[in-house]
């Protein structure tokens, strides 16, 4: 059944292979084509021509196929769930955190959509003599560039919106990763997508790349920050759109007021959700001197009672990293912490017997700015805890990093007061980074060097499309009546603004 998925990737038929292996053991789960450099133009000459008819397609009837996708998605949860869990290695209930995120995101998608891309009357230059319209092109063809850690909320959740705005799609899911997209691919046509409207290509990033910025109207892009800046240099060449959600590192703050029954369950969970393999998750945490010795031991306790285990059952809290390079990455941060004199509470060391990618929840303190966990994105399921001495010193600190995309805040009363001065694209009050991303008709991404632009909401549609103003003027022209004098039409133009300025 899954090597089955991988026909729905745009390829020669000769193409070379590329093995997609489990993490959870290696074993080889599927062969999926690669996309070489002239399937990757039929891709987009294929996707634009479907594109012309698509744009036609009313917007209800668009949001319709997607509602179908919201359906069909759902009716094949398990398939899915197994298919995303196989290819990452992550655990059933982060599984379905994503799948349970597509459904609704679908469904809100094609909810807004239509409203946010109704042609609207806006008030003309002139009032009565000019008429005037705003509507919304779609751009194209859009490209979307993803990465490994969340294959289906992802890829397909940025495509969601571009299609609803009238676009086609060439998709480039990580190459560890390509099946997820791949079913959810045969799904969407399923629900009734036009079959080239959307292709998927698979290749390393570095090779399809550029052939993909030069050949898109727009990119979206997610991964990590490096990439980001090399696309939008791409990007900027060609003068089309991009949009970025990058890497992070995310706070977490633990106020005077916070209450610890939530605030130590909530953290374990935006620490190692995915295993901590999920841009908005949490890397540091900032607690109040009052509460340090109670939220401490609790919040160690509970990450290390956490069950770890490989396969599609639902009991394990925490599964696998995604592969070699993250257990190198993970094993180093805290290495090189434990070396310069950061104590490890809790974990801290690979789980080869439960896989060949396993790695231990990991909770540090005493982590200083000399070492590689305390400012820079670990990506992995490794936490600093630092204690501050007042709830401005914990906002203070949660400020001061060059990233901006999520952050967490438990307090009983004093949560808005800490995310209004917090710079983050997203701010959850006791909650990890569920609340904020999920809220889909509010817009979704980072600041600074966390991303360009937003996902979700009506941003999240509009961004897909270029703004078009149609104005028709009646009677009078702008420069006003060819018999009239310029001191005239100034003296009644003065009038006129001044008028303007009351009513309007
Ligand atoms: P990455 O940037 O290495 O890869 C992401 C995607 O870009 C992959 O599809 C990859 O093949 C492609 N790519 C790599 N180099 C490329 C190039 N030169 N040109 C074009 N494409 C290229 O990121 P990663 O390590 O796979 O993913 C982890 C990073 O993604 C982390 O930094 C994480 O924070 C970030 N991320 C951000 C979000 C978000 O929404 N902000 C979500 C998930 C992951």
């Amino acid at each position: 059944m899954i090597q089955d998925i991988a026909s729905t990737v745009t390829a020669d038929p000769d193409a070379p292979r590329s093995a997609i292996r489990t993490p959870f053991d290696d074993s080889l789960l599927a062969e999926v084509p690669l996309t070489g450099p002239d399937a990757l133009e039929r891709a987009f000459s294929t996707a634009r021509a479907a594109q012309g008819q698509w744009q036609q397609t009313p917007p209800r009837a668009r949001a319709r196929i997607l509602e179908r996708f919201a359906g069909i998605l759902l009716g094949h949860r398990d398939e899915m769930l197994d298919v995303i869990q196989l290819e990452t290695g992550k655990n059933r209930a982060s599984a379905m955190e994503e799948f349970g995120d597509t459904v609704l995101w679908a469904h809100d998608a094609a909810r807004m959509g239509p409203a946010a891309l109704h042609e609207q009357r806006r008030p003309g230059a002139f009032p009565a003599l000019t008429r005037t319209m705003e509507r919304h092109v779609p751009k194209g063809v859009v490209g979307i560039i993803s990465p490994w850690n969340y294959p289906l909320a992802l890829p397909i959740g940025d495509a969601l919106p571009a299609l609803m705005a009238g676009n086609a799609v060439v998709c480039k899911p990580d190459s560890q990763t390509p099946l997820t997209a791949g079913l959810a691919v045969d799904l969407l046509r399923r629900a009734g997508l036009p079959a080239d409207l959307m292709q998927l290509v698979v290749g390393p990033g570095a090779e399809l790349g550029p052939a993909i910025v030069g050949h898109c109207d727009f990119l979206m892009f997610t991964g990590s920050t490096a990439t980001g800046r090399v696309l939008a240099r791409q990007c900027a060449d060609r003068l089309v759109g991009f949009s970025a959600e990058l890497g992070g590192k995310n706070p977490l703050l633990v106020l005077s007021d916070a209450d610890l029954s939530r605030a130590v369950p909530g953290a374990v969970n935006a620490c190692f959700s995915n295993s901590g393999q999920l841009c908005i998750s949490v890397e540091r945490i900032y607690i109040h001197q009052d509460l340090w010795d109670a939220f401490v031991p609790a919040f160690v306790e509970r990450a290390g009672a956490m069950r770890l285990a490989a396969g599609t059952g639902w009991d394990a809290d925490m599964g696998s990293l995604a592969g070699t390079d993250q257990l190198r990455k993970v094993a180093d941060v805290v290495d090189d912490a434990r070396t310069k004199g950061a104590a490890v509470l809790t974990g801290g060391a690979p789980r080869p017997d439960l896989g060949p990618y396993f790695y231990e929840p990991t909770v540090l303190t005493g982590v200083t700015p000399q070492m590689d966990a305390y400012a820079e994105e670990t990506f992995g399921p490794v936490v600093s805890l630092y204690r501050v001495a007042s709830d401005q010193q914990a906002v203070d600190r949660a400020n001061d990093t060059r990233y901006g995309l999520n952050a967490s805040v438990w307090s009983r009363r004093r949560g808005t007061w800490a995310a209004r001065r917090i710079h983050a694209g997203t701010v959850n009050i006791n909650e990890g980074y569920a609340a904020a991303w999920a809220s889909h008709a509010a817009p979704m991404g980072g600041v600074r060097e966390s991303g360009l632009g937003r996902r979700h909401g009506r941003d999240g549609i509009l961004k897909y499309t270029d703004a078009q103003t149609i104005a028709s003027q009646h009677l009078v022209p702008v420069s006003g009546p060819a018999s009239m004098s310029h001191e005239r039409w100034g003296a009644l133009l003065t009038t006129g603004v001044r008028l303007l300025r009351r009513i309007r």
